[in-house]
């Protein structure tokens, strides 16, 4: 059916021929093949979204969305599918901004800082990945999970479902409301939070303003002995802490390095003094080689080097990344109380990834509430020492733990999904509703009955 003539006519009639490509062949970030999408349709505003999903909707054809295809879980399937691009527009509607699920975060938070706001939490990969992707994954985790995971930084989404109908959260459901608070009204934001596409196309997000912060980072180093020590000196930092990141790598498995950044959305004065005192209680937790930076006043505004370091800029970017290496991820957010277990078995999958003399780097991002862990190996495209089979075991291992996996795509085993009914039946009935024909996130394991 893709093939049909008339369907890329339906299509170009809806973008324009320049929208509309043939897809090719595409892999993940984990070298995973995802098939060949059968067309490619680039988008501009909701409308044009709304009106393509109609028309795959009555052509039968199955609708996939992409970002820069860097979740490691993979969740994405391709095949046959129509491969929707959302915009990419960023517009103000009163005190939110509207951003299309299109938009690169880095170029985004740039944007929102210019206007005195900044995007409070993304992954911790470049910044050249998507906005739509931190609300299908629910972004808990990387930089700036300290003040609340992505859920906590809109006011509500726009949703196309697979009716083609055009759908509001938050307070803007309401006819006529602006997008203001989530809460106030049955909010179905969160369903949509976490949903790997499986309930409709986000097209835009409301962006609640959240103050550019003023920003000092404080790094150190742990070593083995005093780790536990400065988790939890680290801990009591949740407040005043944007980003915990506490990491050992393969090439140096005596220690890990400790990078803070202490906020105040108040004051360079009010930053100063947190950042002395997260000094005093993490070199007394026994981090060593302290050193505290105040970022700039420029960094603020999302123009200067020492804003690029938010960027994870040494690792030279996700294409860079991909043609060095694939990339296998396990990451899981675990309840403080079981932090002590999870930690003992990330460290034996990290120590058999060493084993296998694969580079790799065990992460912890703090949250107050939770802990993010996630063991990520950088496998070069000619070598076999770390692939599916070896990882299996230990998706085995986490999933038998009280977590939930980041995130669930195609990666865990069905026993991670035990236990989440009714939810997922749930979930089925909204889908079922949303999307009658099953158009979106085809054989996707939380989707599939
Ligand atoms: C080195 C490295 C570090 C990383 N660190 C982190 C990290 O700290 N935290 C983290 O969360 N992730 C991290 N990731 C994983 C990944 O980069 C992020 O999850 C990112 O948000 C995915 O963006 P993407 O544009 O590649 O999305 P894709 O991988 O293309 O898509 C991800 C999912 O989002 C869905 N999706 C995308 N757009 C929409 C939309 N508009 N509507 C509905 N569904 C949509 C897709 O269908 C898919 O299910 C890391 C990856 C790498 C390579």
């Amino acid at each position: 059916m893709p093939a049909d003539p008339t369907f890329h006519a339906a299509l170009a009639a809806i973008v324009g021929q320049g929208g509309v490509e043939a897809g090719v062949p595409a892999i993940d970030v984990t070298g995973r093949a995802l098939g060949a999408p059968a067309w490619r349709v680039r988008t501009v505003d909701t409308t044009q979204v709304a009106a393509v999903v109609r028309t795959c909707r009555a052509h039968g054809v199955k609708v996939s969305v992409a970002g820069r295809m860097s979740a490691y879980w993979s969740p994405l399937h391709l095949d046959g599918t129509v491969l929707v691009e959302p915009p990419a527009s960023l517009t103000r509607d009163g005190d939110v901004w509207l951003a299309g699920a299109g938009c690169l975060v880095r170029g985004l938070d740039v944007g929102l800082r210019v206007a005195g706001s900044h995007l409070p939490i993304h992954p911790d990969a470049f910044g050249d990945t998507v906005l739509g992707a931190l609300i299908a994954g629910a972004c808990t985790s990387g930089v700036g999970m300290g003040q609340g995971g992505i859920g906590a930084a809109i006011a509500g989404i726009e949703v196309v479902t697979g009716r083609g109908d055009v759908l509001w959260t938050g307070s803007a459901a309401r006819h006529g409301v602006p997008p203001f608070l989530r809460e106030g009204l049955p909010d179905l934001t969160g369903a949509f939070i976490g949903a790997e596409g499986g309930l409709g196309i986000v097209t835009r997000i409301a962006l609640l303003h959240r103050p550019a912060p003023w920003r000092v980072r404080v790094s150190g180093w742990a070593s083995g002995a005093v780790l536990d020590v400065v988790v939890a000196a680290a801990r009591a930092l949740a407040g005043i802490y944007d980003t915990v990141r506490i990491v050992q790598t393969s090439d140096r498995t005596d220690g890990w390095a400790l990078d803070a950044w202490i906020v105040s959305s108040w004051s360079a004065r009010e930053v100063a003094q947190r950042a002395l005192e997260a000094w005093r209680r993490l070199s007394a937790a026994g981090l060593t080689g302290v050193v505290s930076v105040a970022e700039s006043a420029a960094a603020r505004t999302g123009r200067a080097p020492d804003y690029d370091a938010r960027w994870n800029p040494e690792a030279g970017g996700l294409a860079a990344f991909s043609a060095r290496a694939r990339l296998a991820g396990l990451d899981v957010n675990a309840p403080w109380a079981a932090f002590p277990q999870t930690l003992a078995l990330a460290r034996g999958l990290f120590a058999a990834q060493v084993a296998a003399g694969v580079e790799t780097r065990l992460a912890l991002y703090l949250a107050p509430d939770f802990v993010n862990i996630g063991v990520h190996a950088s496998v070069p495209h000619d070598s076999e020492a770390w692939g599916p089979a070896e990882a299996a075991p230990w998706f085995e291992r986490f999933a038998a733990l009280p977590l939930v996996p980041y995130r669930v795509g195609r990666t865990w085993p069905p026993s991670m999904l035990r236990g989440l009914e009714p939810t997922r039946s749930l979930l089925h009935a909204l889908a079922d509703e949303l999307d009658p024909d099953h158009l979106f996130a085809p054989e996707h394991p939380l989707w599939t009955r």
